[in-house]
């Protein structure tokens, strides 16, 4: 009897597993037939396609093994987008440099005084503005090489560590400074121990700065409040050429380069 129980136990288990396998591929069967039924038309396709495209358009060339960046494929358009994300090709180099007319702190010859032609130009009209307005504004620091970035970097990671180095300095390649779009400003009467600090966006200069950088095609790249966004602390100082019609975009809707590109990054 017992043993009875024991086989008719076992045909009972077999005929649960079967049952439930059966449940399974009805299941499959079930998910196949509502694939095929949901099996998109050849113009849904070719539109689903095309925004896949549109997606992955970020401008991105390659992804770069050692460090995980984007490599963008547009270093030379006023509107490359460089963040902790992504980065110049390696030894990059912008066209068009030269020394916009405007009062610099540093010394002349100093490659730091450097922008690209678009943003030298749009940045004399900017400082000849705030002359005609009583703000007296001096170019503290434009265009930095790839190699100069890499040393700073590469200093601060041997000093400090290489944590310490990621909070406080770009990687080589992912600085602002080196498309030669960027300038860090102050106020004339600016001394060494007060340049690029926050408490310039309180002073006269830094609050013309703020309000119609945009009218020369600038943005305050990285704005108060919204670090967590850009990735750098709050930076009244910095500004960025990025044509006179996304300036005004981003100044009127209050937003960042990160937001109007609108990409993700982990
Ligand atoms: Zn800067």
């Amino acid at each position: 009897m017992k043993k009875f129980f024991i086989v008719f136990a076992c045909l009972i288990g077999l005929f649960l597993t079967a049952c439930q396998q059966e449940d399974n591929q009805q299941a499959e069967d079930h998910a196949n037939k509502q694939q095929e039924a949901d099996q998109p038309t050849k113009d849904e396709l070719d539109d689903s396609k095309n925004n896949k495209e549109e997606e992955t358009n970020k401008h991105i060339a390659k992804i770069e093994e050692e460090t995980g960046l984007h490599v963008v494929d547009n270093p030379e358009s006023e509107l490359v987008y460089v963040n902790k994300q992504r980065k110049l090709p390696t030894g990059y180099v912008p066209p068009n440099l030269t020394v916009p007319d405007v009062p610099h702190f540093s010394k002349e010859g100093n490659p730091k005084r450097q922008l690209q032609k678009s943003a030298a130009d749009a940045l004399e009209e900017l400082f000849a503005e705030a002359q005609n307005n009583g703000i007296g504004l001096v170019a503290v620091s434009g265009y930095r090489s790839y190699e100069r970035q890499e040393s700073i970097y590469s200093s601060i990671v041997d000093t400090k560590g290489q944590d310490h180095a990621d909070k406080y300095s770009a990687k080589p390649g992912t600085s602002e400074h080196q498309t030669g779009l960027t300038m860090d400003v102050a106020s004339a009467t600016e001394t060494v121990s007060t340049l690029l600090e926050e408490s310039f966006s309180q002073t006269d200069a830094g609050g013309w700065l703020a309000e119609h950088a945009h009218e020369f095609g600038f943005i305050i790249r990285y704005p108060k409040g919204k670090e967590d966004i850009t990735g750098y602390s709050y930076e009244p100082w910095h500004i960025r050429y990025v044509g006179h019609e996304v300036a005004q975009t981003i100044y009127q809707k209050d937003i960042t380069l990160e937001e109007y590109f609108g990409y993700d990054y982990e």
